[in-house]
Parts: structure tokens; sequence; C-alpha cells
């Protein structure tokens, strides 16, 4: 089997071009002022019209729709996302191709077949042409030998892709290389046909600038909007601003660009959802983690304790991530797992990245919430939100650099001496050993067995 593997975190951004009239692969690459490094055939099309036949939105515009599987791929650069037609024209993506038919959803064999007869899908055809994606790869495959469309699907699974989808195969197949300038092909068929839909992926370019990896964090809630608010008065906005911070600051010693939907409490009014999601939108980052505190909510959960992080679906690249950003908190919050759930929110939903939703604690019963207020818990959920996503990004998760002080003393003439002694963080406030403290100080310790007391001489 013929495979071509790319990864995604190499590709700078992939474009879908044309539609509507049939060129071939030549004439496609000519007409591009930026030449792609590779260059594939897409969907089907009418052979008279050149106009295609499955659901296809080129640069936002859908230019046909209705005839066949809704399931396809949909991306503004290189997040493709597995979506439906309806879904990806209501948030705007610049770029949807939907399969000829599809092939596989969520790992398993998904062959929605409308439009086309039985024979289409059981007939072992040669040439054929997929498109897969997982968590980490582009996949195409383009055997050489017949295969009926299982066949074929059973072969994307077994190359590692999750989500795949057919292309337009047969004597339309076409997958092309940029090597230094012209192209090669890397497919078997001897046809050089006009086909109308045409797939450019360009690579990031080695040596260049190395593109950062942009998260949006979105503390929840704010000003006039409080958010929930704990027995003991503290308010959602706060602590979600607070670990907020800490999560950008954890970001950022990481290598990662972040973008904030809010700095501080909001002076007038509220932040709204959509004007959040525009944020993340306009900044174009690669994900958006909204950071909000649960509440007991008598519709569908009573229990009240614990973590949870929501994901858009279970096939969005969110999913994976809100798991990452999961696995690290309850490793080290010490909270009941409530584990990750799917609920379009509508953070997630307007967002156009790959978006999660995390709920830390529950700010409504009153051991959680005052953990939520405590300095030290909310340090170690935002270390812990960060590692996730900085993981779920492949890049190296840098530790805070180990302190060189923790205490200074300043004397009355103003000179300083530095120095570390033992100290715990309990509920926020700093314990630290009595007789360590004295000695820096410069005062003698002892004990009193008498009184049974320590004893500072100075
Ligand atoms: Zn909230």
């Amino acid at each position: 089997m013929e495979q071509l593997k790319i990864k995604l975190a190499n590709i700078d951004r992939i474009e879908l071009i044309g539609g509507t009239v049939r060129r071939t692969a030549q004439q496609v690459f000519d007409s591009l002022t930026n030449k792609p490094d590779y260059l594939l055939n897409a969907g089907m099309y009418d052979t008279k019209s050149g106009l295609t036949v499955c659901d296809t939105i080129v640069n936002g515009v859908l230019l046909n729709g209705g005839n066949y599987t809704d399931k396809g791929f949909a991306w503004d650069d290189h997040n493709i996302e597995p979506e439906n037609t309806a879904a990806a024209k209501a948030r705007g993506y610049k770029f949807f191709l939907g399969g000829s038919p599809s092939l596989l959803w969520d790992g398993v064999t998904n062959i929605d077949s409308k439009g086309f007869d039985n024979y289409f899908v059981s007939k072992a055809k040669s040439f054929r042409i997929g498109l897969g994606v997982n968590d980490k790869e582009l996949i195409i495959c383009f055997p050489t030998v017949k295969q009926t469309l299982p066949a074929f699907a059973g072969m994307m699974a077994a190359a590692g892709c999750r989500y795949a989808i057919n292309l337009d195969g047969g004597g339309s197949t076409r997958v092309m290389q940029n090597v230094n300038g012209k192209l090669r092909q890397l497919s078997s068929n001897k046809e050089n046909r006009a086909n109308s839909t045409w797939l450019a992926i360009y690579l990031k370019k080695a040596g260049g600038d190395k593109v950062k990896k942009k998260v949006c964090i979105d503390a929840g809630h704010g000003g006039t909007d409080p958010g929930a608010v704990g027995p003991n008065g503290t308010k959602e906005k706060d602590v979600a601003l607070q670990i907020a911070l800490l999560a950008r600051d954890a970001l950022q010693r990481c290598g990662i660009e972040v973008v904030m939907t809010r700095n501080s409490d909001i002076k007038n009014g509220r932040l709204v959802i959509a004007e959040r999601c525009k944020i993340a939108n306009e900044a174009g980052v690669d994900y958006l983690v909204s950071i909000h505190a649960n509440a007991d909510s008598d519709r569908d959960d009573k229990t009240g304790y614990g973590t949870e992080t929501w994901a858009y679906s279970k096939k969005s690249a969110g999913y994976s991530l809100a798991q990452a950003v999961q696995k690290e908190l309850v490793a080290v919050n010490g909270l009941t797992d409530r584990g990750v759930k799917i609920k379009e929110w509508a953070i997630l939903k307007g967002t156009k990245a790959p978006a999660i939703l995390v709920e830390t604690a529950f700010i409504n019963n009153t051991q959680e919430e005052k953990l939520l207020t405590d300095a030290a818990f909310q340090k170690l959920t935002a270390e812990a939100i960060a590692k996730g996503i900085v993981q779920h990004c492949g890049l190296a998760w840098v530790p805070e650099p180990a302190q060189q002080y923790n205490l200074k003393v300043i004397a009355i003439d103003g000179s300083e001496t530095l120095c570390q002694i033992e100290q715990e963080n309990r509920n926020g406030t700093i314990w630290a050993p009595v007789r360590q403290i004295a000695e820096v100080l410069g005062c003698k310790v002892g004990y009193d067995a008498d009184e049974k007391c320590v004893v500072i001489n100075r």
C-alpha cells in the first residue's frame, strides 16, 4: 500500500483550491504564487460542468452540498477537525471537504454512502485515494491494488487514521510532491486528468521561524457576572482569574504564546461568550482553555465534589486535550475525578480552535470553596492545566526554576542576608521551623524542659 504521512506539527497550512472548473495538477501548480509542498486531488465533480458534487467549502463559500454524505473535514489552516457540513458552515470554517463517501469515524468503519449505489461501495476499484487524520498526522493512502470501500476503510485504519474519507479515486487520483519547484508524481496511475478540487499542503519551512503555539486562556465570568458564589461569598470570577493568570505564566515559561480574554476583573458590564470566542478566533490560536469553578445543578448532578473537563465533541481535537488536562489535574489536586464530558457549550462551539472548559472544583461546598481561595491550590491547579496543554502540544514541560533563597533578612544598617529555610504552604499560610528562623536572625535557641517551651535568646 502506498501512503504519505505528514506530521500535523510540520504543516503550515492546507488549502482547498478550485471546486468550479477542471484543471490538471500542473495548471493548478503554475497558477499559485506560493508553491505547495504537496498537491492532491480532492472531492468528486460533475464531469460536464466541472463543479464539485460533494459538500465543499472553499474560502468560506459552500459550493455544493446535500448530494452525498455530510461527514468530512473542516479547517482554517492546519487544525483539521472532523465535522459535518452544517456545523462547518455554522462555525464559519474557511474550508470543508466532505467525503465521497466517509470511511472511518472515531476509529470505526462508517461508510455513509448517501448518493452512492451499492455497486460503488462494494466493487473493488483500483487507484482509490483516501484522506485521514489522527491526533498527530495527516495520512493519505493511495493503494495500487483494487479495493472495495470497506476494505479500504480497514486499510486507512491500519495506517493509523482515526477519521478518514474517500476522495475521488480511479483516473482522478493524483498525489504530487514539489521537488525543487517541479511536480513529481507519487501515485501510480498514468492518467493526467483535469480535476475540479485540489488539496494544497504547505509545510513549515526548515530553518524558518518556528511557529509558536498560541493558546487562549479564558477566565470565566467577570464584571457584573460573578459566576457561582460559594457559601462564604467566594466568587467564581475571582478564582477563575487567579488560576488563569498563573496558568498563563506557566505556559509562557514553556514557550507558548498566550492570549487572555481578560487579565483583570471587568470594570463595566461583562464579557459575553461571543466576545471571548472572537478574541480567540481573531488571534488564530491553536487551542482555547476556559477556566471555571463548578456549582451544584439540580438538573443533572447533585454530588457536587470534584474536577471535570468539558470538550465540544468526542471527535474534536479538544477531546484529547481535555483528557490530558483532566489527567494532570486529578493527579495532583486530590479531588474526585469526574472525567471528561461532552457538551456544546457556547464557548466551545463558538471557538474554531479545539476548545475545552475546565471545572476546577465545586465552589458551592465549603471544603472545595476553601481550597479554591487557597493560593497554593490555585497554583497547583494552574500548573496542572498548563502541563496538560504543554504535553498535548508535544512540547517539553519546563518546571518552575528552583528558588535560590526564600528568606531575606534586612538588618537595621540595610545589609541583606539571603538564605534557604524549610517551608511549607498550608492553605495559604507559610510555616517554617522556629529554630531555623531564630538562628537566621542571629539568636540562640534552646529548650526549657521545666517550662516545656522553646527559648530564644537575643
Ligand atoms: Zn462558570
